[in-house]
């Protein structure tokens, strides 16, 4: 491991600071620290737009695409410097649109999907999400049972998805259907793009333990779709997923470590003088720089071999747990004020409030709450640990 960055990276990092100082508002203090949420909400819209017009979206994507081409290593840099300056990267939906859709587009889509679909990702007129849950399969996904029929040219899908991410914000949706009833279960099933904006598909949404609606339940009902719309082989689809799934993880080496100790460090300024809970912020400190060191061990790796290996899953297990054991002691720390929220939740239902957000108990409990869904999205811990035991460990199933 080696924690340094190349010094060939430096220039591209001048270039992102200056970007930040000219584009930033002055006095910025961090996405958090936007008290009301339509403002917040309306500013990373902005912001969006923003990073599109100067060429910070999709940076590592081919120009044709409307990428920058710029390389792993600025990209990685890119993500940090925004991270820093509590700022996001992308909009709410371009985990789904840019992470996951594009990327897999680029190593699966044809010619055609690329040149359609990638640009209307980066300009934002195409807003993707993530249809692969079903109430009956989740962490055993292939075992899933929306079918999709081929009728001329066109596919017709019946069925239903869950915990479906933003579905009320997208036009288009991913999704997984089952193509081939006889086969294996892993070997019929294809990947389907389709679009949202039709009779066929109705979407409800789901109302979480913090009185939020982030996910939603999609129903499908001789929806259809253009028979072109497939990414990989017809029933070739559960490559096409797995190479998604990868994708998930993302730059999230470099910006985890940035912004959960960001998090930590409101939680030290709270202060306390209880000494079991001054040895409980002790852990969480020792706890959070282990995340760095962490996060540095993946990020060399992915410069060096260009992929992320196994320690994405001690990854992902890593820092969902640790932010479970954080947020339970923020609440602690609040006492019994934590019973009466104040202020708004976090900005999303996914890990730390963002940079800049201030004490206010709906900041605190609401990350507990996201906390609480983190050991449970894009793999359970449960499927982390089996993965680590027999991918890592090579113990027996
Ligand atoms: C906030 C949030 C957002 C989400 N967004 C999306 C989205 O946008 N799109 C989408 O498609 N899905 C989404 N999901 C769904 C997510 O992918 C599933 O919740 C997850 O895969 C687990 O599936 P499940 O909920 O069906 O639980 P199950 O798979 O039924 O698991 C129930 C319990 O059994 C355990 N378990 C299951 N199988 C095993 C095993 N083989 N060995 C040991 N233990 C096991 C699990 O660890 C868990 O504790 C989201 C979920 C959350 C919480």
């Amino acid at each position: 491991m080696d924690p340094r960055y190349p010094l060939e990276v430096e220039p591209f990092r001048k270039r992102v600071r200056a970007f930040l100082d000219e584009h930033l508002p002055a006095g910025w203090a961090g996405l958090g620290a936007i008290a009301d949420r339509d403002e917040a909400d309306a500013f990373v819209d902005s912001w969006r737009a923003t990073l599109a017009a100067n060429g910070f979206l999709g940076v590592a994507w081919p120009t044709e695409y409307g990428g920058a081409s710029l390389s792993k290593l600025e990209q990685i840099v890119l993500v940090e410097e925004l991270a820093r300056a509590g700022v996001p990267a992308m909009g709410y939906n371009d985990t789904f649109s840019i992470k996951m859709l594009g990327n897999t587009l680029l190593r699966w889509g044809t010619e055609e999907q690329k040149r359609w679909f990638l640009p209307r990702i980066l300009s934002g007129d195409d807003r993707w999400c993530q249809g692969f849950s079903e109430p009956g399969s989740g962490s055993d996904l292939a075992s899933l049972s929306t079918k999709a029929v081929l009728d001329g040219d066109r596919w017709v899908v019946n069925g239903q998805k869950i915990w479906t991410s933003r579905a009320r914000e997208a036009n288009w949706i991913f999704l997984l259907a089952r193509t081939d009833p006889t086969a294996k279960k892993h070997a019929g099933i294809t990947f389907l793009l389709l679009p949202l904006d039709q009779p066929g598909v109705d979407i409800r949404p789901i109302r979480a333990l913090s009185g939020d609606s982030e996910f939603n339940e999609v129903f499908f009902t001789d929806a259809v779709t253009d028979a072109a719309n497939v990414v990989g082989e017809i029933n070739g689809g559960w490559a096409v997923a797995n190479t998604l799934l990868g994708l998930e993880r993302g730059e999230e080496a470099a910006t985890n470590p940035i912004l959960f100790r960001a998090e930590l460090d409101r939680l030290l300024a709270l202060g306390t003088d209880d000494v079991v809970l001054r040895d409980r912020l002790a852990d969480a400190y020792a706890r959070c720089e282990i995340m760095r060191f962490l996060g540095l061990r993946i990020l060399t790796g992915v410069l060096n071999n260009g992929t992320l290996g196994a320690e994405a899953s001690i990854s992902k297990l890593y820092w969902s747990e640790y932010h479970q054991r954080v947020t339970a002691l923020a609440l602690d720390l609040l006492g019994a004020q934590a019973m009466v929220l104040d202020g708004r939740l976090p900005l999303r239902a996914y890990r730390t409030d963002d940079p800049g957000a201030p004490d206010t108990t709906g900041s605190w409990v609401g990350a507990f709450y996201n906390a609480t869904a983190g050991t449970i999205y894009a793999g359970t811990s449960e499927v982390q640990r089996t993965i680590l035991a027999e991918q890592v460990l090579g113990l027996p199933r």
